[in-house]
């Protein structure tokens, strides 16, 4: 695995043990060439997701950036980092379990939805008040920008 500080890619792996209740494996990861220090995770993939927006539109799905806009809906609530990264496993999961590759943006938001609602009502309100000019916008960099707002005013 190639340093990210450096591009080394002699890196060694210092210490690797089971996360998100045993759906992943946690790697730290020490770079001899410039002393960085990373963490790398490994997951099992059932299948290549493709995202089809509503305009028609395919990407690749990404983690990150669902990660991402979970992560802004749930910022200060009194949820263990754990326990998010759990849910993510669990909707990615959800997803990868509809049977086919390609899957509706909106089916994303709706699994997303009911999962937050379930948590937390303030991340769930925050995420669906936004997913709503989403929807319109069909635009996950829009998206996650304007749920950004939405947090800082607390
Ligand atoms: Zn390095």
């Amino acid at each position: 695995m190639r340093c990210p500080f450096c591009g080394n890619v002699d890196t060694q792996v210092k210490d690797s043990r089971p996360a998100e209740d045993n759906v992943a494996i946690r790697r730290r990861r020490f770079c001899p060439a410039c002393g960085g220090r990373f963490t790398t995770y490994e997951r099992v993939q059932l299948r290549d997701l493709v995202v089809v927006k509503t305009s028609g539109r395919r990407e690749d799905f990404d983690r990150m950036k669902l990660e991402r806009s979970i992560r802004i809906a749930m910022q200060k609530r009194p949820i263990e980092p754990e326990r998010i990264d759990q849910m993510i496993s669990g909707i990615v999961r959800r997803l990868e379990s509809l049977g086919e590759s390609d899957v509706p943006s909106k089916v994303i938001g709706e699994i997303v939805m009911e999962t937050l609602s379930r948590i937390d009502t303030v991340a769930y309100v925050r995420f669906a008040s936004v997913y709503k000019n989403f929807q319109a916008a069909d635009d996950f960099d829009k998206f996650v920008s304007e749920l950004r707002p939405a947090v800082a005013e607390e």
